[in-house]
């Protein structure tokens, strides 16, 4: 009988051929023995998270593969990123995601990140909340140049653009709402009046002006952007009946874990980067088995090194995921294994794209195929076939024994 479910998601790890790899991508190239034990035990298959055709966001992609339709329950990057940094929304909450940046004079952006500052709580703090006809600003500080906001009032809306113009060498944007709305006129205005406040404080915060002294750049301005609203998610336990942690180095992955409810765990060798221990993360999510049912654990470079066009480093990283994941060849048959990404991350192209991610499946009950590899096209002569996003859940209720009986 499958008790415990056990999801590993490999950020970005679907990738295309390469020529410099022999033809191969880089999960074909790399040297994975205990990936490909696994997909030996297993049934695999392909995934298109979001369907056919349609590039995954990464936040979009982890709540298809949870189980969680992005037409109801995606209210943009905002409200994920605040549940991350353990703020809860209340209703008419609008919630923002943010960096300290660097402006000159004029408000043109210098740098999006001040430097890559890595503290910015003593500026934070010195925002958090401010109150402006009638809204309070939440300000909470993220990892490194990050921060998230919520704005807390009377008729708020997530109507608006971003401050943020996503580029250096552009002035910062000034808010304005994107319908007809009071409210969203009202959000933009208040918004653009703690911006300029903010900025006012910031600029000659002791911090910052340490910080100049230091030949380090000012962190002067918070550009925001992905506001969304308050929304009703039915925690992951009330929906599946399954308890769950997330284990993550990144922001918004710790991010969707608490968005949906699951316990989040604090691990500081969870870097989110190149660096990250991955062993000490399956040690922890193992550690974890006992006291959940469901237990995801996230692996994020892969992805970024798609981004940098960096194939070797993709197939490095896949490598070092190889020699952690000896841990789990070693998990009995009452845990069921599924390891897979949430979208590929072509290194020819250094962006997402919808190509499928290969995905396994392993444990009690699971129809084993003939595939003894994982890879991208090794897995398509699996059994799972090809696969959404929203089946994942599905099949795990599944092979539970967890699945209603349709009709009689
Ligand atoms: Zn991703």
């Amino acid at each position: 009988m499958l008790k415990k479910v056990f999801l590993v998601i490999c950020d970005g790890l679907g990738d295309r051929p390469l020529r410099e790899l022999g033809g191969k991508t880089p999960l074909e190239a790399a040297r994975t023995p205990n990936l490909d034990r696994l997909a030996s035990e297993s049934e695999c298959g392909l995934m298109y998270t979001l369907g056919r055709g349609l590039v995954p966001g990464s936040d979009t992609a982890h709540l298809a593969i949870l189980g969680y339709e992005r037409e109801k329950y995606y209210a943009g990057r905002g409200p994920i990123e605040v549940a991350g940094l353990g703020l809860r929304l209340q209703q008419g909450d609008v919630a923002l995601r943010g960096n300290l940046g660097t402006v000159d004079e004029k408000l043109t952006i210098v740098d999006r990140r001040a430097g890559r500052i890595r503290v910015v709580e003593p500026l934070t703090k010195s925002l958090d909340g401010m109150e402006i006809d009638g809204v309070t600003f939440i300000i909470k500080p993220g990892t490194a140049h990050r921060a998230g906001v919520i704005m807390r009032g009377e008729r708020l809306s997530d109507a608006i653009i971003d401050a943020d113009p996503h580029k250096p060498d552009l002035p910062v944007r000034k808010v304005t709402p994107t319908d007809r709305s009071t409210e969203a006129r009202r959000t933009a205005d208040v918004l653009n009046k703690f911006l300029a406040r903010a900025h006012e404080i910031l600029k000659t915060h002791p911090y910052n002006e340490e910080r100049v002294a230091n030949g380090e750049l000012s962190a002067n301005y918070l550009l925001v952007r992905g506001a969304g609203q308050y929304n009703v998610v039915p925690n992951f336990l009330e929906r599946y009946g399954l308890s769950a942690c997330c284990i993550a180095g990144g922001g918004l992955y710790k991010g969707i874990g608490a968005y949906l409810g699951m316990d989040v765990m604090e691990l500081p060798e969870a870097t989110g980067l190149p660096d990250t221990d991955v062993e000490k993360k399956f040690q922890a999510g193992l550690g974890n088995l006992q006291k959940y049912d469901f237990v995801f654990v996230h692996v994020k470079a892969a992805d970024s090194l798609g981004e940098d066009g960096n194939f070797e480093g993709k197939r490095d990283f896949i490598e070092k995921v190889d020699q952690a994941a000896e841990l789990l060849v070693r998990l009995p048959d009452e845990v069921l294994l599924i390891i897979t990404g949430d979208h590929s991350t072509p290194c020819s192209q250094k962006s997402h794209s919808a190509d499928p991610i290969p995905i396994l499946f392993r444990g009690f009950g699971v129809r084993v195929d003939d595939v003894t590899s994982f890879g991208e096209r090794s897995c398509s002569r699996g059994n799972l076939g090809v696969l959404e996003g929203k089946d994942i859940m599905a099949q795990v209720l599944n092979l539970m024994g967890k699945s209603p009986l349709v009709g009689a």
